[in-house]
């Protein structure tokens, strides 16, 4: 699901929009006559950043190391293929009046040009877009962005060496040009050129680079500046074979991007499409100018002065570019919120809370993410895509489809399976770079006898008596080490009362750390170097901060809420609930007196009532124990109770009270709606769970929209 209209990136809109003026500069050199070098440094330096912009923008929007499936990069695709085929329907008859099919390699030219140089000479941006991404995402998805940025570099330097660079590369790659030269006639295309700047543009948006604006201002003041030098340089040298490709360009966009990208607010959707049109359909302008001059008798001021004739082709361009623009069906981002029912995911707060978990970890230990159970029911994807962008680099997940599912969407770092692995699965756990647990040191003998390499954590059994080896039992852990195989990377405990404060509890939990000190000693007395350890989860750390050790394995805290509300703990760091749960009145009924609502009759309307049905239930997550009156939702920031039995797929709301409630209203069956909020923790309270079974029984039947920046 997509963010709000109003998270948009006007600046980059818009500026979509200039750039596409700029190739109109491009095709109409309005300065030529005026100053021969001052049109050189517009058409040929500055405007030559309008399609690396595109490609940065669209590396932006659509190529991702972080994706479920490729479904954004091939909605991208079959538009570009189907508005590049559209285009060259449009220019067909201009081919065929130049005598375009007349030559004796038709074949060979037709492919060569619908693959690489385009079906009319300025559409070659389209294929090279096609090509681009998909070079893009290939790298980035394959073998991440180090990778990616020197292949695309490497790709770039032999793009510039065989545009404006060509007379320096010729004496020793002339050969290699030759061959080059045969595929395409410029290397400016989608194998060359495209993919760099679209590695960049998905890079700004996985690594968050958020340039302060007088850093990226410097930077693109300075680097135009010296793309300029080092264009007029190569003028005067003549080693240019096109002006097209510069050394400086990639930095300059970067900088250029990160400018834009700083302005904030709501999307201007007509300018991106207007830049599309506008570019495709330019050159028909210029031959529309040229038609309409010399009739008009205008041929000197509309043709031949340059400026005159670049107003007059945009001026054209734009008539028909922009009502077209405002004409096309748009696709609101809202739309994506017309679902039935759906949970939200505040960034801003799993932001909040990282931060204020890792200011309260002593320094020189890590936080390892607890994203088990789809990420307490956030979304297993969406939780960690935005928890990787905070520099989050150690996972927990219960098992290994978990972790697989993990590095699918382009998690890095280390991810540990806490819970039991099959052995069979060991070549699959090795191969997707997974750390298992080892439970027990009869599981540690049937992984080792796999012979597979494997990364491991040996859990210690200090009083929980759930999984692990026997602190006391030095002999077993140190066992562990003996397998070859068996790469040990860390040690762990998990503590059985670290949420109780009472005196009984910490003399347990303290106990408890005693033991894994005392297991942790053993080893170290025995030769062997301990691995780094962990013991806390999120009650450990806000309860006992002073046993931190080399991670905190921290579930609820990210979340931003405790088992139950109202629980005190040692620490009390100011967490937000990341979570909300939203429904939409499906409609509003009159019930009569006496009548039943729903299943099982237990429900009879004490009076006239007003009732709303909301398309949720059970099998979404919403506590069945909640039926008949024991909870409630809000709707227009009110409560409005449940009223009957909650259903699998719905439930029913009393919204007697809530005179203005209407179909397609919003209730929020988590979360705050005006002066009220509901929180998870209550709801869990008044069904009789802790938050964290609430949470993890949300179904993946609720979409995950991400909300914040
Ligand atoms: C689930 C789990 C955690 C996370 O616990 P929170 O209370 O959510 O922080 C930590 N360690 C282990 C072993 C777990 O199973």
């Amino acid at each position: 699901m997509r963010e709000r209209d109003s998270d948009g990136y006007p600046a980059i809109d818009v500026f979509r929009l200039v750039s596409a003026f700029f190739v109109v500069a491009i095709h109409t050199s309005p300065l030529a006559e005026l100053t021969p070098t001052g049109d050189f440094v517009l058409t040929s330096v500055i405007a030559r950043l309008a399609v690396p912009f595109f490609f940065m923008t669209s590396g932006f929007f659509t190529v991702t190391r972080y994706a479920k499936d490729a479904k954004a990069l091939w909605s991208f695709e079959k538009r570009t293929v189907t508005v590049y085929a559209a285009a060259t329907l449009i220019y067909l008859p201009v081919n065929i009046r130049n005598g375009y099919f007349k030559g004796p390699w038709l074949l060979p030219e037709i492919i060569r040009d619908i693959l690489f140089d385009g079906t009319f000479y300025h559409l070659w941006y389209l294929p090279a877009a096609a090509i681009g991404a998909a070079v893009a995402w290939a790298l980035i998805r394959k073998a991440d962005y180090p990778w990616a940025f020197a292949v695309t570099g490497a790709l770039y330097l032999v793009g510039l060496l065989g545009d404006s660079w060509f007379k320096a590369a010729e004496p020793v790659m002339g050969g290699f040009y030759g061959l080059v030269f045969q595929l395409m006639d410029r290397t400016r295309g989608g194998i060359f050129m495209a993919p760099i700047f679209f590695v960049l543009g998905a890079y700004m948006k996985d690594a968050r680079i958020r340039l302060p604006w007088p850093l990226s201002a410097l930077g693109f003041t300075l680097t135009l500046a010296i793309m300029t030098g080092e264009a007029l340089e190569l003028r005067a040298l003549g080693w240019a074979r096109f002006y097209t490709v510069y050394l400086t360009l990639p930095a300059c966009a970067f900088f250029l991007f990160g400018l834009l990208l700083r302005i904030r607010g709501r999307r201007v959707r007509w300018a991106r499409s207007a830049a599309l049109i506008v570019y495709i359909i330019h050159p028909m302008a210029i031959i529309a100018a040229r038609a309409m001059a010399r009739p008009l008798g205008l041929w000197g001021p509309l043709v031949e002065s340059g400026p005159g004739h670049f107003l007059a082709v945009s001026l054209i361009t734009a008539l028909v570019a922009i009502p077209l623009a405002l004409m096309l069906p748009r696709h609101k981002a809202g739309d994506t919120l017309r679902g039935r029912a759906w949970r939200e995911l505040d960034t801003d707060a799993l932001e909040h809370n990282v931060n204020v978990l890792r200011q309260i970890m002593p320094s020189g230990c890590e936080l390892m993410a607890v994203v088990k159970a789809n990420a307490y029911g956030h979304g297993e994807f969406e939780t960690a895509r935005e928890l990787e962008k905070m520099g989050v680099r150690a996972w927990a997940v219960a098992t290994a489809d978990e972790g697989a599912e993990l590095r699918k969407y382009g998690v890095h770092g280390e991810i540990l399976v806490l819970g039991y692995s099959d052995p069979g699965r060991a070549r699959e756990l090795h191969r997707l770079r997974l750390t298992q647990t080892v439970v027990s040191s009869e599981y540690a003998g049937r992984l080792a006898q796999t012979g597979v390499r494997l990364r491991v954590h040996i859990k210690i059994d200090t009083g929980m008596h759930r999984l692990g080896i026997s602190w006391d039992d030095a002999e077993a852990i140190a066992g562990v080490f003996a397998h070859k195989n068996l790469i040990v990377t860390g040690m762990y405990t998990h503590l059985a009362l670290s949420e109780l404060r009472d005196n009984t509890a910490y003399d347990y939990t303290r106990e408890q750390r005693r033991r894994f000190r005392e297991a942790v000693t053993d080893l170290e007395t025995r030769g062997i170097k301990a691995p780094p350890a962990h013991i806390q989860s999120t009650y450990g750390l806000l309860n006992y901060p002073e046993l931190s050790e080399g991670y905190v394995r921290v579930g609820l805290g990210i979340y931003g809420v405790l088992s139950a509300p109202n629980e005190s703990t040692v620490l009390t760091p100011d967490l937000r609930p990341a979570l909300s749960v939203k429904a939409r009145v499906a409609l509003v009924r009159a019930v009569p007196e006496g009548e039943g609502v729903g299943y099982g009759g237990k429900y009879r309307a004490p009076g006239p009532r007003k009732i709303a049905i909301l398309p949720i239930g059970y099998a979404d997550g919403f506590p069945r124990q909640l039926s008949g009156g024991k909870g409630y939702v809000l709707l227009r920031g009110r409560r409005a109770p449940v009223a009957g039995a909650v259903c699998m797929d719905q439930m029913a709301v009393d919204v007697t009270d809530i005179p203005d409630a209407a179909p397609g209203d919003v209730a929020t069956v988590i979360g705050r709606d005006g002066d009220e909020i509901l929180t998870a923790p209550e709801l869990a309270e008044m069904s009789g769970t802790i938050t964290n079974e609430l949470l993890s029984r949300l179904g993946p039947r609720l979409p995950v929209v991400v909300r914040g920046n």
